[in-house]
């Protein structure tokens, strides 16, 4: 989000362009002159260094016929020798120089005495000399304190002048950029026409819509769609995070929620969009976290906004949030923050849709199969898709193609969610070994009949892990049975299965997919009741509301239950090993040439692998 000048330190009163002359030029400035004047007065001092003598010396000099001049200026007094020596002497300011020689019998006529009064620019060269170090040393402060404050405003303007914090934005986005969330746009599509035609609804005393909450995952098009509102309706657009008003003084929070709400004021129609609303939104105090003083008030001061619009107002909030469950029931009453609108994961269609936006202005080859590539991005959000169009295109940049192929699709759909491809030296024992266990997985997934087709095999390290084996689930299961859930634990079983059965030996691969399978097992024990314990929750009470807040309570349970959880949970995951292990031994032909290919080619595609253990 672009809507925040860079320069903070403006204060009441000024310019931007004049702030930044008065740090930056008045430092250098400073810092110049005082240089310059270090230099010249270490100049002068280079003519002046005599080795210093009391003047008694100098008077018992004088008696001896030594001197040959004298130089007084102020309460410095030079004496020159005949020989050529010089020295200085320092008198008492009081004491005069000439009456001391003469109350030493000194006949002052006869010597060479001048008196120089003291140089004005002596004068102000000392004066400076000391003056600038102290001015600079105040300018090296101010500074220090501006930088530490950082983005933030100065302490003695908070809470003022921040109107310029707030730039509209005028939004280019539309509805149709965005895509796959229907339901969403068709809700948001009431606010457009309020903030279109507000007159139409006044006519009927209809209270103005408020407040829209933005509800689901990461990437799913929260901020796009409030742009897109914004857009839409050809208003004005102001943006804030809520971690942006969370500042260190108390106060400040609220005065910027203040300063914001008064900019949209003027600028209505307009629309205020505050993403990341849980940080400042979070259900307050009474409960484990502590109370948060800043946070509280600045919520407050949101809420007496949203209260404070008269109908003429037309200034909507929109606020965004991935944690739906955090948030303050105090936001979601009538009048606030009343329409919530839940966003998920796109399913197959929104995916080809998506694709088909992103896909726009970028060449690729003519064999793409946007169906498929739809259908294997299970679980992807917009931004992952868009993120991955990109990397394609990356991709044929760098091997200087002219078109993105399929493969580079391919390659850059596994890259978002697994990481980049790690070139890591695999010793041929490594390799084997990979492969046997990924082909294990791979194996134990085809020759169960309820699992999903395995997409992808690979043993090419990505992130932490060695390698990995595919297999997207189907778009439109909606229900998990328990066999579903007993053959992925099967699945999960695979590698350490292959490893076992070829090797004799097992290692410590597999660490994360019994990770994965005891979870399952759990939860198949605990939760969904599939266990001879019966139809019984044994974890946390789910209180799910309308819209995911939950809270839940642990439900107590004795040791001997315990336990009895613990023995299920040990049952299915060995079940699962046992029967992996049996698939594995009755298909070793198959997972033979698999494992051997793998190490050839070093990835398999779904096509490769069904030749492989059909043949
Ligand atoms: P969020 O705010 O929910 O985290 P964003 O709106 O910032 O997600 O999405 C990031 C980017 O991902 C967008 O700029 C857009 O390019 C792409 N994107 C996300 N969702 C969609 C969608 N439904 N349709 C088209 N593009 C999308
Ligand atoms: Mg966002
Ligand atoms: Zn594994």
């Amino acid at each position: 989000m672009q809507n925040k000048p860079k320069n903070n330190d403006v204060k009441p009163g000024q310019t931007p362009t004049k702030a930044k002359l008065n740090i930056k030029t008045v430092f250098v400035v400073l810092f110049a002159s005082f240089f310059f004047l270090s230099l010249l007065l270490s100049m002068k001092d280079v003519n002046k260094t005599y080795p210093e003598k009391p003047l008694t010396q100098i008077v018992q000099d004088i008696k001896k016929n030594k001197v040959k001049s004298i130089e007084i200026e102020g309460n410095k007094v030079t004496t020159f020798y005949k020989n050529g020596d010089g020295v200085t002497s320092n008198k008492e300011p009081e004491g005069g120089f000439i009456s001391l020689l003469q109350q030493s019998d000194i006949d002052t006529s006869k010597l060479d005495i001048t008196v120089k009064s003291i140089d004005s620019n002596s004068l102000i060269v000392t004066f400076l000399s000391n003056l600038i170090p102290t001015i600079l040393m105040i300018a090296f402060f101010i500074f220090l304190f501006k930088q530490a404050r950082g983005a933030q405003d100065s302490v003695f303007s908070f809470g003022q002048a921040k109107s310029k914090k707030y730039v509209k934005e005028i939004s280019r986005i539309t509805f149709e950029d965005v895509a796959g969330v229907n339901e969403a746009k068709k809700e948001l599509e009431e606010i457009v026409d309020f903030l279109k035609h507000p007159k139409k609804y006044q006519k009927l005393g209809a209270r103005s819509p408020k407040g829209v909450l933005l509800f689901g995952p990461a990437g799913t098009g929260k901020t796009l769609l409030a742009k897109a509102v914004a857009g839409e309706s050809n208003v004005p657009f102001f943006s804030i995070a809520g971690s942006e008003f969370m500042e260190m003084l108390v106060g400040i929070g609220a005065a910027r929620v203040r300063d914001l709400f008064a900019t949209a004021k003027k600028a209505s129609p307009s629309i205020i969009f505050i993403d990341e609303v849980d940080a400042i939104g979070r259900t307050r105090s009474g409960g484990a976290m502590p109370a948060h003083d800043e946070r509280e008030q600045t919520l407050n001061q949101i809420l007496v906004e949203m209260d404070g619009f008269t109908p003429n107002d037309q200034v909507i909030v929109i606020a965004a949030t991935n944690r739906g469950d955090l948030l303050d029931p105090a936001l979601l009453r009538p009048g606030r923050f009343d329409r919530r609108i839940v966003l998920d994961y796109p399913d197959v269609e929104g995916r080809l849709a998506i694709l088909k936006i992103h896909a726009k202005g970028k060449p690729f080859v003519k064999d793409v199969s946007w169906e498929k590539i739809a259908k294997r991005t299970v679980g992807y959000s917009g931004a992952d898709l868009e993120n991955m169009l990109n990397e394609a295109a990356i991709a044929a940049a760098r091997d200087n193609k002219t078109t993105i192929s399929m493969a580079q699709l391919e390659e850059a759909a596994t890259k978002v969610k697994l990481g980049p491809e790690k070139k890591r030296l695999q010793t041929d024992a490594d390799k084997n070994i990979t492969a046997y266990h990924e082909a294990g997985h791979g194996i134990v997934t085809h020759f169960q009949p309820n699992m999903d087709p395995v997409h992808r095999i690979s043993i090419i390290s990505r992130g932490m892990s060695l390698g990995f084996t595919l297999i997207p689930p189907r778009a439109d299961r909606l229900h998990e049975t328990k066999t579903h859930l007993v053959q992925m634990i099967t699945s999960m079983m695979g590698g350490r299965a292959a490893e076992e059965t070829v090797f004799g030996e097992t290692t410590t691969g597999a660490a994360n997919d019994f990770d994965q399978a005891t979870r399952i097992a759990r939860a198949m024990v605990v939760e969904y009741g599939m266990s001879p314990l019966g139809p019984i929750n044994f974890g946390p009470t789910f209180d799910v509301t309308e819209w995911g807040r939950q809270s839940w309570e642990q439900n107590t349970i004795s040791q001997n239950l315990l336990s009895q959880i613990d023995e299920q949970v040990k049952v299915i995951v060995m079940d699962g090993y046992a029967k992996a292990v049996a698939i594995i031994k009755k298909n070793r032909k198959s997972l033979d040439k698999v494992a051997l290919e793998l190490v050839k080619k070093e990835s398999l595609d779904d096509e490769e692998f069904l030749k492989l253990v059909t043949k």
